[in-house]
C-alpha cells in the first residue's frame, strides 16, 4: 500500500515536472515564434519603407523640377524654323531623367557670352510637349531696337555661337503661365510672333497626351517669312478635328496666299473671336507683343470674360497691367510720393510714378541692381526689403522669398527701404 502510494506520488511528481517543463518549453516556443513574427513584421515594414522611399526617389527624379541652381544641358539638335527663328533641342548632360514641366513654362539660361563681365540671364519658353528625351526652346533673333543700338545679345549668341554639342547652364522649368492639363474644357490659344512658343507646347501636349480637348488657335504675324512652325501646326490642324486654326497676316507679301498660308488679313483681336467662336466661354492663353496683349485683354474683359479665365505672359517688361500700382494711383490723386531708400547706396529719393518699376527707378538714381529678364521671371533682380512693402502689376513668375522683391516688376506700396 505504502509503495503504491509512493509510486502514485512519484508519478504525480513526474507528471507535474513534465507539465511544468512542457509549459515552459511551450512558452519559450511561443515567445520564439512571436519574436520571429515580430522580426518578420519589422523586416516587412523595413522592406515596405525602403520600397516607398525608392518610389519617392524615382518619382522625385522623374516628376518634380528636381534640380536647384543650374544643370548642364547638351544641345543635341539645332533646327532653323524661319530666317530668324531657330529651335534648340536640349538633353541633360548627366544623362539622368528629365523632369516633366507644365506646358507654357520656360527655362532660364545662364550664358557665358564673350566680352560680357557677368553671366547673361535669359528665359526661353519650352516649345514642345512633355517628352522624356529632350527639352526644346525656339529662339528668335532680336534685332536692334534702333540703328544705333546693338542687336539682341543672347538671342544672336544662340544663333551664331550655340551649335550641336554646345553645353549650356540651365535652371529648372518655371513660371506661372501654363495650361491646366487636368481640365478638358475648350481653350483659345492666342499668339503673336515668337509668342507662339508656349502655345506650341500647349497644343503639342494636348495632342500627345491623347486629349481631344477643343483648341481654337489664333496666331498673328506680319507675313509668311515670320510664320514659325507653319507646316507642323497646319498638319496638326488638318489631322485633328479638335484644332481650329486661324492665322492672321497683318502685312502679307505677294508670295503669301490667303486661304492657303493664312486665313485672315489683319491683326488678331477680339472682333475676330466674336465672329468665329461659338461663345466667349473658354479659357484663354495668350503670349505676344505688348500692344496685342493689351488690346486683347481689354477686349475680353469688355466681352464679359472673367479675369481668371484669361492667362497671359509677356516676353519683355510686362505691358498688360491688371491693376494700377498703388504708387501710380497716388500720383493721380496728386498725393505725396513714397520715399525710396537705397540703404547700401545711402540714398533716399521720392518715387517717380512714371518709373516702370523699382529696378528702372534704381537705375535712374545710379543704383545698380543686377537684372536678367526684366519680366519678373528669372529672379536675378531679387532685392531684400528692409522696411515697407511693394506691389506687383502682374504676379511674378517665381515668387521671391518673403521680405524680398523682384525689383524689375515691383512698385512701392508706400515708403520702402531696399537693401541696394
Ligand atoms: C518668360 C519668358 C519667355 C520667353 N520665351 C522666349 C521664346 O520662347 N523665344 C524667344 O525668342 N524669346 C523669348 N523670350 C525673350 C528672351 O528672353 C529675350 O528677352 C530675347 O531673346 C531678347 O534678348 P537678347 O539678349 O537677344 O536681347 P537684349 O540684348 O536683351 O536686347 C533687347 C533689345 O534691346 C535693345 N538694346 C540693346 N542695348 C540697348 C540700349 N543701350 N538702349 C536701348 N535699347 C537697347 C536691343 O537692340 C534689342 O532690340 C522670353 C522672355 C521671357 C521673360
Amino acid at each position: 500500500m505504502t509503495s503504491y502510494l509512493l509510486l502514485s506520488l512519484g508519478l504525480v511528481l513526474v507528471a507535474l515536472v513534465v507539465a511544468t517543463v512542457g509549459t515552459l518549453l511551450l512558452a519559450q516556443l511561443r515567445a520564439l515564434i512571436a519574436q520571429k513574427q515580430a522580426q518578420s513584421i519589422s523586416l516587412q515594414k523595413l522592406k515596405t519603407e525602403l520600397l516607398t522611399a525608392e518610389k519617392a526617389q524615382k518619382k522625385a527624379e522623374t516628376s518634380g523640377n528636381v534640380w536647384n541652381g543650374v544643370r548642364k544641358f547638351s544641345v543635341i539638335k539645332k533646327v532653323p524654323e524661319t530666317n530668324d527663328a531657330t529651335s534648340f533641342y536640349l538633353a541633360p548632360h548627366d544623362k539622368k531623367p528629365l523632369p516633366p514641366f507644365k506646358p507654357g513654362q520656360y527655362l532660364t539660361f545662364e550664358l557665358d557670352i564673350p566680352n560680357q563681365k557677368k553671366k547673361t540671364i535669359r528665359c526661353y519658353s519650352l516649345s514642345d510637349a512633355i517628352l522624356p528625351d529632350y527639352y526644346r526652346v525656339t529662339i528668335k533673333r532680336c534685332p536692334p531696337s534702333k540703328p544705333e543700338h546693338p542687336a539682341g545679345l543672347a538671342s544672336n549668341f544662340f544663333h551664331d555661337s550655340i551649335h550641336e554639342g554646345s553645353i549650356l547652364d540651365v535652371k529648372a522649368p518655371g513660371g506661372h503661365f501654363f495650361l491646366d492639363t487636368n481640365k478638358q474644357s475648350p481653350v483659345v490659344l492666342i499668339s503673336g510672333g515668337v509668342g507662339i512658343t508656349p502655345c506650341l507646347s500647349m497644343m503639342n501636349e494636348i495632342i500627345q497626351s491623347g486629349s481631344r480637348r477643343e483648341i481654337w488657335w489664333f496666331y498673328g504675324v506680319r507675313h509668311g517669312a515670320e510664320h514659325i512652325m507653319k507646316e507642323h501646326v497646319a498638319a496638326m490642324a488638318a489631322k485633328y478635328s479638335n484644332i481650329y486654326l486661324h492665322v492672321c497676316y497683318s502685312n502679307p507679301t505677294a508670295d503669301d496666299k490667303l486661304g492657303q498660308d493664312y486665313q485672315h488679313q489683319g491683326r488678331v483681336g477680339v472682333d475676330l473671336f466674336k465672329e468665329l467662336l461659338p461663345s466667349s466661354n473658354f479659357d484663354y492663353y495668350m503670349c505676344g507683343p505688348g500692344p496685342m496683349m493689351e488690346s486683347v485683354v481689354k477686349g475680353l474683359a469688355d466681352w464679359g470674360v472673367p479675369d481668371d479665365r484669361v492667362h497671359y505672359e509677356a516676353f519683355g517688361p510686362a505691358s498688360v497691367k491688371k491693376a494700377a500700382p498703388v504708387a501710380a494711383v497716388a500720383a493721380e490723386a496728386g498725393a505725396k510720393q513714397p520715399m525710396i531708400t537705397f540703404a547700401k547706396s545711402g540714398k533716399t529719393v521720392a518715387w517717380n510714378p512714371t518709373a516702370e518699376n523699382l529696378l528702372a527707378f534704381a537705375d535712374s538714381q545710379g543704383v545698380a541692381i543686377a537684372s536678367g529678364c526684366c519680366a519678373g521671371q528669372c529672379g536675378t533682380c531679387v532685392t531684400a526689403i528692409r522696411s515697407g512693402d511693394v506691389t506687383y502689376a502682374q504676379a511674378p513668375g517665381s515668387k521671391p522669398e518673403p521680405g524680398s522683391c523682384l525689383a524689375c516688376v515691383a512698385a512701392p506700396k508706400g515708403d520702402v527701404t531696399l537693401d541696394a
